[in-house]
């Protein structure tokens, strides 16, 4: 009844995005079987998941655990075969032995395998926003050439996914509106927002993310990266995406129609209904969420978002205006200045500035390939590291 099985690659699969999508398949053995996983790092996690999912390959993609990675498979027994190093997930991507590639490592580390995914026709479930970020154009173009099936695993612009009409244009799209939950610190000052720690910022109020999502949701970069995601995802100018704070995260996001129809997708705040949607589209599968309730949520708040307290959304929108290199200098500035706050090393309020000063210092320049975007990348990681010193 549920037709071929969908052989799947997950890279990213140690991650929060990667358990999520690994508890929507092992409800359906009838449905998915895993062809590869892959991590950056944690190899005794790796392992753990292969021999629960028994893959036929295995990928680390930092190269010095490889060893670490044959010996721990070798040890648990499993048949599957340890590969290292990025390139390795750009021919996994490539190989016709699975269909459906997970795009789910977090950062711009990912643009290339996501791209790979894209270029061979595969069904793309995209978690991977900061490649979006990075080489929209170029992907949405891989993915025309490719024959892709692209399914945004964004919760926002997977809601907008499932509002937008199947065939056809856009046309009767007038905006669409993503919503944002704020994050911890919605109402705060910038007075009050001084001190704040990292494990304050990753406290999320209603999702549970990886760490470098958590705090881009407390500063509203999240958001900002999701605008510029929207706009190649769904091809639509900044003029037509708006942002719309609600905090209790039931409604994903909404397309506003020119007739005045509004539609919404609403939900409870957890990845594997956007993951189920991913696999199973146009089909609807168990995805272990619980139903909504509307009675216990009583009430659905909007309130629009503070640019004053959280610069980064406005940073953003003014990045995907300049256009050209600079959403990248954008996203690698703002992949520094995470990693420096995680690290205790940057304040709070610290990563703004350390991006507003990078994008500043590197105007935009004109940026049609991925090697010019890859060295905008490199060149404001060079920037804002040496800001930051
Ligand atoms: P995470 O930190 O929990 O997991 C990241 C994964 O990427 C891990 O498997 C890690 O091994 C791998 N990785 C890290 N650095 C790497 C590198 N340099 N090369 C290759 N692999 C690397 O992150 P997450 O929260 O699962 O987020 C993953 C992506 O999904 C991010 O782009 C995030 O913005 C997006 N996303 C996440 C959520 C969520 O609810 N967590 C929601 C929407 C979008
Ligand atoms: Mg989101």
């Amino acid at each position: 009844m549920a037709g071929p099985l969908k052989r799947i690659a997950l890279f990213g699969a140690t991650g929060s995005i990667g358990a999520s999508a690994l508890d929507v398949i092992a409800r359906h053995p009838d449905r998915y079987v895993v062809d590869a996983l892959s991590a950056h790092a944690q190899v005794e996690a790796l392992v753990a998941l292969c021999a629960r999912f028994r893959p036929r390959v295995a990928a680390i993609t930092d190269e010095t655990r490889y060893v670490a990675l044959r010996e721990g498979l070798a040890a648990a027994g499993l048949e599957t075969v340890a590969v290292a190093g990025a390139a390795a997930l750009d021919e996994i991507a490539a190989d016709d032995r699975n269909d459906t590639v997970i795009a789910a490592i977090v950062g711009a580390a990912g643009v290339a395998s996501t791209l790979a995914a894209a270029r061979a026709g595969k069904r793309l479930l995209l978690a991977n926003k900061e490649s979006v970020v990075l080489a929209g154009e170029l992907l949405m173009a891989e993915v025309a050439a490719g024959g892709a099936t692209l399914v945004p695993i964004d919760s926002e612009h997977n809601a907008i996914f499932q509002c937008l009409p199947q065939h056809g244009d856009h046309g009767g799209v007038r905006r669409i509106v993503l919503t944002a939950s704020g994050g911890p610190f919605r109402g705060w000052s910038r007075e009050q927002l001084v001190g704040i720690t990292p494990e304050q910022a990753c406290a999320h109020p209603n999702w549970s993310m990886g760490r470098k999502i958590s705090v881009d949701s407390a500063t509203l970069m999240n958001k900002g990266l999701e605008v510029i995601e929207a706009h190649h995802l769904f091809d639509l100018p900044a003029e037509r995406i708006d942002v719309v704070v609600h905090p209790q995260s039931t409604i994903h996001s909404l397309v506003d129609y020119v007739d005045g129809s509004m539609l919404a997708q609403l939900g409870q705040p957890d990845m594997r209904t956007t993951l189920a949607v991913g696999l199973a589209w146009p089909e609807r599968v168990e995805a272990g969420v619980a139903p909504l309730d509307l009675l216990t949520i009583a009430r659905l708040d909007f309130e629009a978002p503070d640019l004053g307290a959280f610069p980064c959304l406005g940073l953003a929108f003014e990045a995907l205006r300049a256009g050209g290199s600079t959403p990248a200098v954008l996203n690698a500035a703002n992949e520094v200045a995470v990693s420096a706050f995680l690290q205790r090393r940057l304040a709070f309020l610290g990563i703004p500035a350390l991006i507003e000063r990078t994008m500043h210092r590197l105007p935009a320049l004109p940026s049609a390939t991925l090697d010019d975007r890859l060295a905008a990348d490199a060149e404001a990681r060079r920037v804002a590291t040496g800001l930051l010193a």
